[in-house]
């Protein structure tokens, strides 16, 4: 995977972006957000909003940032898009005004899973119309199956690989996943049909991490799904329910029932990694499970893979 051409893209904003995790964790801070408070990314990833530096205040001088007052706090509740005007702290101990538009993240349930913050330099509101247009193309949602696109997890995986370097331990591990012989598929059923056993796998994989972790769709027929463990077996048991609970999921069509397997690269994140190199640990495993027969689980962190099934 090559330096992630969003994050670029959101770098080049002149806007600063911000993503908060539904503990009001900050998990992203582009290059704007740099410059227009002097807190680094090294300074901000990983700190609860409320706890920042920023304090945001009103043009009354109340502090937001704890409690009810926080915008970001009530979107995180009620699901609405907002729009405020505020004065944040910048490192240097200046205020400065600024303009901040929130909007919601959800996961396929719907449900509120984080929040994403853009804001400008309010000192003049000319950017507000460029900034609108920009803010729909950050949309992190895979609109087929309501899952965290490619954009979203090469986000998330950043933030975890600077969390596990800040904390200096892994605790998450990856699950590539790719549906087996999909292309038989839409040849047999048409692309409609295809897309829509896509869904069905998108909501069986999710269920089936529950609450260790999310998945996202990475493209195609391919998922990722990061894992909050850092026990083999407790990845090699969810890279397995996946595999189970996929092969037991069924399409009906009339009276036709359409089912498919799955193959799974499983690895966890170790302190050397990149996003790159975790990456490609698990597609190399993916493919070995593919290599191997299919509808198969592999899990490594060494050079002598197991696969499991
Ligand atoms: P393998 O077991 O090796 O993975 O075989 P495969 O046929 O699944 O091969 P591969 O993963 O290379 O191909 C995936 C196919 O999925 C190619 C493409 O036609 C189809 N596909 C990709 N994206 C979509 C989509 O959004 N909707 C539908 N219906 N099909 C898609
Ligand atoms: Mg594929
Ligand atoms: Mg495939």
């Amino acid at each position: 995977m090559e330096l992630s051409f969003y994050k670029t893209m959101l770098d080049y904003l002149y806007d600063g972006v911000y993503f908060v995790d539904k503990d009001r964790k900050i998990i992203y801070w582009n290059a704007s957000a740099e410059i227009l408070t002097g807190y680094s990314s090294n300074d901000i990833v990983g700190c609860y909003c409320y706890n920042n530096r920023l304090n945001h205040v009103n043009s009354k001088g109340v502090l937001l940032c704890r409690g009810e007052l926080c915008p970001l706090a009530k979107t995180l509740k009620d699901g609405f898009l907002r729009e405020e005007e505020l004065y944040f702290q910048h490192k240097n101990g200046h205020r400065i005004p600024i303009l901040v538009r929130i909007s919601p993240v959800r996961n396929e349930e719907n449900e509120i899973i984080g929040a994403v913050e853009v804001f400008s330099d309010n000192s003049s509101k000319s950017h507000l119309l460029e900034q609108l247009a920009q803010f729909k193309e950050l949309s992190l949602m895979d609109s087929l199956t309501g899952l965290g696109n490619k954009r979203y997890v090469e986000i998330e995986l950043s933030a975890k690989m600077n969390e596990m370097n800040k904390v200096g331990r892994p605790f998450f591990g990856v699950l590539f996943v790719d549906i087996d012989h999909f292309k038989r598929v839409n040849d047999q059923y048409g692309h409609d049909i295809g897309d829509k056993i896509i869904k069905m796998v998108a909501k069986t994989i999710q269920n089936s991490i529950g609450n260790k972790g999310i998945a996202f769709r990475w493209g195609g027929e391919e998922f990722l799904a990061i894992v909050n463990t850092h026990l083999k077996e407790e990845l090699v048991k969810v890279a397995e329910r996946v595999r189970v609970l996929t092969e037991q999921s069924v399409f009906r069509m009339g009276l036709e029932e359409i089912r498919v397997t799955v193959s799974v690269g499983a690895t966890l994140a170790e302190l050397k990694d990149t996003d790159e190199t975790l990456i490609k640990r698990a597609d190399e495993l993916l493919y070995l499970s593919k290599r191997t027969g299919r509808n198969k689980a592999s899990y490594s962190n060494d050079l002598n893979p197991c696969s499991l099934k």
